[in-house]
């Protein structure tokens, strides 16, 4: 079996080829003789004179040609100049993303009630047929049954101390003074509510997880601006002051997958279900539910061997490609796409599959979600603006159970690379 030595001399092989030891040292030690490239000029605002400069410095100083500068700045992108003004600075352009849509995904569920055009932007083929075949069979046997089981977003400030007594007296004067915290929190937004503080101490120093519902908005800003404003109240207020702190301590989950998030929430914790007739499933996905819960069994095993957090197929292909469509923060597929499938076999030959994730953290109203292109996207769903969050968290997580219906039965089936030769490659 090769082992991490071996990996490591192949690296090495690589790196020393047609090259000394003392030619690779050279130039991986710092540079201050060489003259730099010139800056791009930091602008938060966004004006056409500010483009200009950063194409003219680009134009003589990278690899991009004048073909190049018309792809990104093209005549939409410099007449809708200013719709970008708080997503981007130092812009340059727009970048043009296939979309591809596909339903109608029935879902029935708690908020999500209806008939869902679902738009996919993505450059990986493939994709969207896969999400479309399994949406396909999910509505064609009455829709997915969906559920949002809770929600709250957390900024967690950190809060270094002199001792483990003070650390102890600080979070006994922050339980005490929770309405207080809140009221302050509240100040600076109309839908952010602070629902709960969870302390964690460790040693001398606090994480103060504050949990907040943040309406229609996925919140990240929401939440940062409230917790510095009870931080400010915490620091005016509180009769033990921390030697320093921090308004975020890595202790939110914010954009990256965490075993807090897992278990309880990050966003919404959303859940969609179908149970599969089997003639349906030999039909549309060429397979069998014995085959298709043989196969969940064994990947569900290799997923907890690998270590993954959650046990799941690709939840991130369709988060990653409605999150683009949609104006949500992509970043935040990291944390989004963690969950748990599963498939059981049930009595009639029939397969019971449902998906469980409790990270979706995605709006319909701030961020990206008034650009020009991820506002229309959001208009084919049917869900742009106030009152739909909920929904859309709902059509992502019967979005994610049409994706791993889809893939697993391509497996099942030894349809999966034959699909991607077809259709990333264009041979049969
Ligand atoms: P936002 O666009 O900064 O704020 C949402 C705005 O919508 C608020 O002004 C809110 O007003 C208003 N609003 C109007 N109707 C609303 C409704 N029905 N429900 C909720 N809000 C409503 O967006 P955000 O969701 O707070 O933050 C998302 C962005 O944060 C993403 O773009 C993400 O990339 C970014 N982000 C930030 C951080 C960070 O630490 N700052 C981290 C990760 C990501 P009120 O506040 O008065 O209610």
């Amino acid at each position: 079996m090769p082992s991490a030595f071996d990996a490591a001399k192949r690296m090495i092989a690589a790196m020393m080829a047609g090259r000394s030891t003392e030619e690779i040292a050279q130039q991986s030690r710092p540079d201050t003789t060489t003259p730099l490239k010139p800056w791009i000029r930091p602008a938060k605002r966004l004006e056409p004179t500010f483009t200009a400069a950063n194409w003219k410095t680009l134009l003589a100083n990278s690899g991009a040609t004048e073909a190049d500068k018309a792809e990104l700045y093209d005549a939409k992108a410099q007449e809708q100049l200013e719709r970008y003004e708080h997503n981007v600075e130092n812009y340059i352009g727009t970048l043009r993303l296939p979309v591809g849509v596909i339903g109608p995904l029935r879902v029935n569920g708690i908020f999500a009630k209806g008939d869902f055009y679902v738009p996919l932007a993505t450059s990986e083929a493939a994709l969207v047929a896969s999400y479309g075949r399994g949406a396909r069979l999910i509505s064609s046997v009455g829709g997915a049954t969906t559920g949002t089981l809770a929600e709250g977003v957390h900024r967690s400030p950190g809060f270094a101390f002199a001792s483990t007594t003070d650390a102890g007296l600080f979070v006994a004067w922050v339980c005490m003074n929770f309405e207080m915290l809140k009221e302050a929190a509240e100040k600076t937004t109309r839908h952010g509510k602070l629902v709960e503080l969870s302390p964690h101490v460790e040693g001398d120093h606090v994480y103060l997880v504050c949990s907040y519902t943040t309406g229609d908005a996925a919140g990240q800003n929401m939440v940062t601006i409230a917790t510095e404003r009870v931080c400010a109240a915490i620091l005016e207020h509180s009769p033990v002051k921390p030697l320093y702190w921090f308004v975020e301590a890595n202790f939110s989950g914010d954009k990256k997958a965490s075993a807090m998030s897992f278990v309880g929430v990050r966003g919404r914790k959303v859940t969609a279900s179908v149970e599969l007739p089997g003639e349906e499933i030999a039909k549309q996905l060429h397979t069998t539910p014995k085959r298709m819960e043989d196969y969940w069994r064994m990947s569900a095993l290799g997923g907890v061997m690998s270590g993954s957090i959650g046990v799941q197929g690709h939840y991130a292909n369709g988060l990653a490609a409605l999150y683009l469509a949609t104006g949500q923060d992509a970043a935040c597929v990291a944390e989004s796409a963690v969950g748990v499938t599963r498939m059981e076999l049930r009595e009639g030959n029939r397969l019971f599959v449902s998906v469980t994730l409790p990270n979706i953290i995605a709006g319909t109203v701030g961020g990206g979600t008034g650009l020009p292109t991820q506002s229309a996207g959001l208009n084919i769903m049917g869900l742009k603006g106030a009152g739909k969050a909920r929904v859309f968290g709902e059509v992502c997580a019967a979005l994610c159970l049409a994706g791993e219906l889809s893939i697993i039965a391509a497996l099942c089936a030894h349809e999966f690379a034959s699909a991607h030769k077809n259709l990333a490659r264009g041979k049969a």
